[in-house]
């Protein structure tokens, strides 16, 4: 496999990149591992001067990150700038929090005195998607560099120019060499990554398919991973909801990103009393965006990431509507240049229908009817994934009730998933397991050790 750039908006290849060889793997992860044992011993104020330098230069360069992204990956311009400003955010937050967060913390034994404390454990494997070219980089390396730790990162084969703009902006930030490497390598050669004795950790952020294979495999070499896998996300509608307040968010929570996020809505499960109006005007506000250029401020509805991921979102729709779905809008491609795909409702899909389970990763929503909270609630945990979700309901205690009761990492009550630096984000069942940003976040990779002064006699 050849790592591509191509422009999904218009299907051009940009740039190529070929792999690099094993030798030349070996030469990139010596370096790390030689970095590694001195940057180990660096105080927190030293490492925060170079990721808090970083997180300057993405927010001055903020243009420049942004169209690379964009040109890449077709997200929107606007919404690709504001992942920059939020990447350089959490980079910042880092810088700011890690030795806060990792501060020894005593302990209260019976006898003497005892604390924790976090140490790095050295080189930490990170395997990346594209759909957050720079926000998943900057969730791994904030944290991961601030504990001490070096990264090696693997990122999607379609986003090659974002993985090596990411490494130039620490070289830029003056990190040592060896920080931070940019790997492009197939999958075999990331099977001996994650083999290779010097890899201490591996976090992946991708299909559950990608994580399975690589959990499997961190597991059999007993190393510690992270794994942010897909969602399914209930975006839940209560009788007494704020229509309005409810239907920007619906749109916002399907087609941000074009719909390829992990926890975006992706299915909208509404009460009888509700749902008719719901979606009349759900598919009234689909309907109004337009497609066009992604690096035209104006366009409201950009491609797909890229040819494949449009092909096999079509033919997921294809098939549910097989099983017996019912299309109430969209499920084609846009007739224009480049990888567009209407904004897509279907309706009546049984539990048997393989759609009731799949993720759909674009701007496909799964709509359903329910009798009441109960048959919301039931249906909102009748899925493989647990990652996010939201209910919506003027009624904030009963939003918070229902919330409890929503078998997922996250839940948002009137609003989707707002990822903030400061708030973990994570799922159980088939989306993984661990937890990226906050304080959850800089705690994954590291040695917490036990330290016990106690005067006691050994027992006889
Ligand atoms: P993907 O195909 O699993 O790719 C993710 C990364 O894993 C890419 O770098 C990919 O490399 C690599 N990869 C895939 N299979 C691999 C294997 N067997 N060995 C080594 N590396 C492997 O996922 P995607 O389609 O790019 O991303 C979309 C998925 O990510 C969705 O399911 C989405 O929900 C999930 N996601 C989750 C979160 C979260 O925080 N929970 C955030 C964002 C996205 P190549 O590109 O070279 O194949």
């Amino acid at each position: 496999m050849t790592y591509a750039s191509v422009n999904p908006a218009d299907g051009k290849l940009l740039k190529k990149f070929d792999e690099i060889n094993d030798k030349e793997f070996e030469a990139k992860i010596a370096t790390a591992q030689a970095c590694y044992e001195t940057w180990r011993h660096k105080t927190y104020a030293e490492r925060a001067v170079i990721i808090g330098k970083a997180a300057e230069i993405m927010h001055k360069k903020c243009d420049e990150f942004a169209r690379i992204m964009t040109l890449e990956m077709g997200k929107r311009i606007g919404e690709a700038r504001g992942e920059v400003e939020f990447s350089s955010r959490i980079l910042a937050y880092y810088a700011k929090n890690a030795e806060k967060f990792l501060a020894p913390v005593k302990l209260h034994p019976t006898h003497g005195e005892a604390h924790m404390e976090s140490s790095p454990i050295g080189i930490v494997f990170g395997v990346e998607p594209w759909n957050f070219p720079y926000y998943q980089l900057a969730r791994v390396a904030g944290p991961h560099l601030m504990a001490g730790n070096v990264l090696m990162v693997k990122h999607a084969g379609i986003v090659p120019q974002c993985g090596i703009a990411f490494e130039k902006l620490l070289i830029d930030a003056g990190a040592p060499v060896g920080l931070y490497t940019n790997l492009l390598i197939s999958h075999d050669q990331s099977d001996r990554v994650v083999d290779d004795e010097r890899i201490k950790g591996v976090a992946l952020t991708g299909s559950v398919a990608a994580g399975k294979s690589i959990a499997a495999r961190a597991g059999q070499n007993v190393k510690i991973s992270s794994m942010e896998l897909g969602g399914s996300d209930a975006f839940i509608v209560l009788e007494d909801a704020d229509l309005e307040h409810t239907i920007k968010w619906a749109v916002w929570g399907r087609m941000y990103n074009t719909g390829q996020t992990c926890c975006a809505a992706k299915r909208f499960i509404v009460v009888e009393e509700l749902a008719d109006k719901f979606l009349e005007k759900f598919q009234a506000a689909l309907k109004a965006l337009k497609a066009g250029d992604p690096m035209d401020e104006k366009t409201t509805l950009g491609p797909l990431s890229s040819e494949p991921a449009l092909l096999q979102l079509l033919e997921q729709v294809k098939q549910a509507i097989a099983h017996g779905a019912k299309l109430v809008m969209g499920g084609k491609r846009i007739d224009r240049p480049g990888s567009y795909m209407e904004p897509t409702i279907l309706t009546d899909i049984k539990p048997e229908n393989p759609a009731f389970r799949d993720e759909f990763f674009g701007p496909v929503a799964l709509f359903f009817r329910v009798k009441d909270e109960d048959e919301a609630i039931a249906l909102a945990n009748d899925s493989d994934f647990g990652l996010g979700g939201s209910v919506f309901t003027k009624d904030v205690a009963r939003g918070k009730r229902v919330a409890t009761r929503v078998e997922t990492g996250m839940m948002f009550i009137n609003n989707i998933d707002w990822s903030d630096a400061e708030l973990p984000f994570g799922g159980i069942k088939n989306s993984g397991y661990g937890r990226e940003l906050g304080d959850m976040g800089i705690q994954e990779f590291v040695n917490k050790k036990l330290v016990r002064h106690a005067v006691m006699d050994a027992p006889a």
